[in-house]
């Protein structure tokens, strides 16, 4: 089974190829989601995580999406690739 994927900037899970963002050369990024990347640039590449955490709260919140998990995805944002600027130790 396939690791489920999740948008590297806003965690949206990219379960669809259609839901990828696009690389320069027009392939798909496996880290991110049409709504945050588009050939091979942040569609806002100006956003800060509070700004972030705000978008996936309203988005959620209008899709009428459990609280709970409303509230797990916002405190998982500043674990990803974007967010997290901290350089963690390579595992080998
Ligand atoms: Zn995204």
């Amino acid at each position: 089974m396939d690791t489920k994927h999740f948008c590297q900037s806003c965690s949206m899970p990219l379960d669809k190829p259609e839901m990828m963002g696009t690389e320069k050369d027009g392939t798909r990024s496996k880290d991110y989601c049409t709504y945050c990347y588009q050939h091979g640039a942040f569609l806002s590449p100006g956003m800060t995580l509070e700004e972030m955490k705000t978008l996936v709260k309203t988005q959620m919140e209008k899709m009428n999406i459990d609280s709970a998990l409303v509230k797990k995805a916002v405190k998982s944002l500043p674990m990803l690739k974007r967010w997290n600027k901290v350089k963690k130790p390579v595992v080998a």
